[in-house]
């Protein structure tokens, strides 16, 4: 049960929130040195994570469906809009703090973090950062109370890493644009009520011709396609996108003509925040799946954490996942300073995704046989980690990033 309680400590995280400029300049090296306000966010969330997700991911997963009524409780203690401003509906904090709320529903349900990355990250982000007053009135406050969720449209089938290959096309008609295309991989694709999608309006400029447009959900020329069957995060829903002579009002574009693909790269730079985070929450689960296991399996007359082999594996786990959110939070408090974070977003995701595997590979070998049966998470946690390399951009794809951001720092 979400307490009243629950409810007011986010009003009292809220309302500390001007404290937060402080400590922007202070070190962040462990939970402790947190802000009394990020402190009180991490210990509601996970109250609320162990209540609610931890107890059922597993028969959401098994059922493929996360409730739309969590949906609303994350809503309710402000969780599904963070850091959108409260003159928008949301709940006025930062990125660290949607970092730590992350990690914290992650640890209980990966499923539920992606939907809330996606409609945090991807949808209300690039609104509120691009949208004008018009736009922001009609698409940020119904997403910010869990009743709605948004998604976020840039993949196809024939281009996912090389996003500015966009093959979708937007035709100006009158005061409309016509959408042509289909969009794959469209997280949130089945309960959202509106999305961003990417089109080309002009062909000629390649992706600098690709323009933003937001759309209501339902609306005619747009159906979906059938609920991917997936390893992992199987409790959210991906679909594909199928645009057909699809109508969308001029005043939808999100930014100028021609700034999509500008748009998509930022908000996938604050997404990547996200994803870490998704990721350092399913390490974490792991890590606290073997060490309790652990302290209760007997094997040659003792618990086998007394194992030297089994001690060095959940060392090399926490280190993992302790040097991951050291990477995430230092991503966030950039982003925080309106500092340049792209490569900052890029070596959390890396670092955290590759963690998550890690962690969640290494406990199921701690678990042994039951490591690789459903009545323990380790399995879940095995496979929901898998898609934290894949998605907002590969592990291949974030090396390129740091890659390139570091030659230019060496200025060549
Ligand atoms: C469950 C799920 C949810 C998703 N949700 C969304 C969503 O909500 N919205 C959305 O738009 N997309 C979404 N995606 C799509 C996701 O972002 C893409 O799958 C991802 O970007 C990779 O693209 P791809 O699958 O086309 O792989 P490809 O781009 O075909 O890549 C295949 C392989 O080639 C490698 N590769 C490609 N280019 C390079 C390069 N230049 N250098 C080195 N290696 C390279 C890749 O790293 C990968 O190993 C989702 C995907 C999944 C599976």
């Amino acid at each position: 049960m979400v307490s009243c309680a629950a409810n007011r400590v986010l009003h009292v995280a809220r309302v500390g929130n001007a404290t937060q400029k402080l400590w922007g300049a202070r070190s962040i090296w462990s939970l402790s040195s947190l802000s009394e306000t990020h402190q009180m966010l991490r210990k509601t969330v996970r109250d609320f994570a162990e209540a609610e997700l931890k107890p059922n991911a597993g028969k959401y997963d098994k059922e493929g469906v996360f409730p739309m009524e969590q949906i609303k409780k994350m809503g309710d203690l402000g969780l599904m809009s963070i850091d959108t401003p409260e003159e928008y509906g949301g709940t006025g904090l930062d990125s660290l703090a949607y970092s730590i709320a992350m990690e914290e529903i992650a640890r209980g349900c990966a499923s539920a973090a992606v939907m809330m990355s996606v409609n945090s990250s991807l949808f209300l982000g690039p609104i509120m950062k691009f949208g004008n007053k018009e736009l922001k009135d009609k698409f940020v406050r119904p997403f910010t109370t869990g009743e709605q969720v948004g998604c976020f449209a840039l993949s196809e089938p024939g281009n996912g890493s090389d996003a500015g290959a966009a093959s979708t096309t937007a035709t100006s008609k009158g005061d409309t644009f016509v959408l042509n295309g289909t969009k794959a991989w469209i997280t949130n694709g089945y309960e959202s009520r509106a999305g961003i999608v990417f089109a080309t309006t002009d062909k000629s400029k390649k992706h600098k011709g690709i323009s933003a447009f937001i759309f209501p959900k339902p609306v005619d020329g747009l159906s979906l396609g059938k609920k991917e069957d997936k390893l992992g995060i199987r409790a959210s829903s991906t679909c594909q996108l199928i645009f057909e002579d699809c109508v969308i009002h001029k005043e939808n574009m999100l930014g100028e003509p021609g700034m999509g693909f500008k748009i998509a790269m930022m908000s996938l730079d604050g997404g990547r925040i996200g994803i870490a985070s998704q990721a350092l929450g399913i390490a974490q689960a792991s890590l606290d799946c073997a060490v309790d296991y652990a302290t209760k399996r007997n094997a040659f007359g003792s618990p086998i954490i007394k194992l030297q082999a089994i001690q060095t594996k959940i060392a090399d786990m926490a280190l993992r996942v302790e040097s991951a959110r050291l990477l995430t939070w230092r991503a966030a408090m950039m982003k925080d300073n309106k500092k340049p974070f792209t490569k900052e977003a890029a070596m959390a995701k890396l670092a955290a995704s590759e963690a998550a595997t890690f962690c969640a590979h290494t406990a199921i070998q701690v678990l042994g046989g039951m490591g690789f049966v459903t009545d323990m998470p380790a399995e879940r946690h095995y496979r929901d980690a898998r898609i934290t390399e894949i998605y907002e951009g590969t592990s291949e794809i974030q090396r390129l990033v740091i890659a390139g951001n570091l030659v230019k720092e060496y200025g060549y």
